[in-house]
């Protein structure tokens, strides 16, 4: 493990979000967001509205700002979004997760939620100065980001589908 689980686990979720955005969009539903709370294990307020998705789809180009920023500007947006959130880091433990941080009550907004989450794991890669675990997909095509957790820093693409083109595409290049 790279960084603490539950930072892992935020950095994902930001990462997962971030590139829904990428065409073709893929939260543009209540189910879709149905889909992201609950397979990222979110707990806390969700509402299920029109106005709660169409907020958590607002604050995408701003975690993709952040997660793609160089280290120094990446300081500028995580101190922006604990300080506008008026963060305060506690311990919990809730349900199957051990003793993890929360920054944001769980009755604030989700958007609210996802970005205080996703600033407190940046803080973990800034400080450990790890910001190359965070990239751009491989793909000429892609602009996805990649969220590279390997020990060997093998990652290179955002998803399975680009791996696997890229895959059959350079199997292709070998034996032309
Ligand atoms: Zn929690
Ligand atoms: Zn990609």
């Amino acid at each position: 493990m790279v960084f603490a689980y539950d930072t892992e686990i935020a950095l994902q979720a930001a990462v997962t979000l971030a590139n829904t955005a990428e065409p073709p969009d893929s939260l543009e539903t209540i189910e879709e967001l149905d889909d992201f709370y609950t397979g990222l294990g979110y707990t806390g307020r969700w509402e299920r509205s029109k106005a709660e998705l169409d907020a958590v789809r607002r604050i995408r180009p701003r975690l993709r700002a952040l997660l793609t920023a160089e280290r120094d500007d990446a300081v500028d947006i995580v101190n922006e979004m604990l300080a506008s959130a008026k963060a305060l880091p506690q311990l919990v433990r809730h349900g199957e997760y051990d003793w993890h941080l929360h920054a944001v009550d769980d009755n604030q907004p989700l958007v609210t939620r996802i970005s205080v989450e996703t600033a407190m794991a940046m803080i973990d890669v800034i400080r450990t100065d790890e910001m190359s675990r965070l990239g751009v997909c491989a793909d000429d095509d892609c602009e996805g980001i990649v969220l590279d957790l390997s020990r060997n820093r093998s990652r290179r693409f955002c998803s399975t589908t680009c791996g696997n083109r890229n895959a059959v595409a350079a199997y292709r290049a070998r034996n032309r």
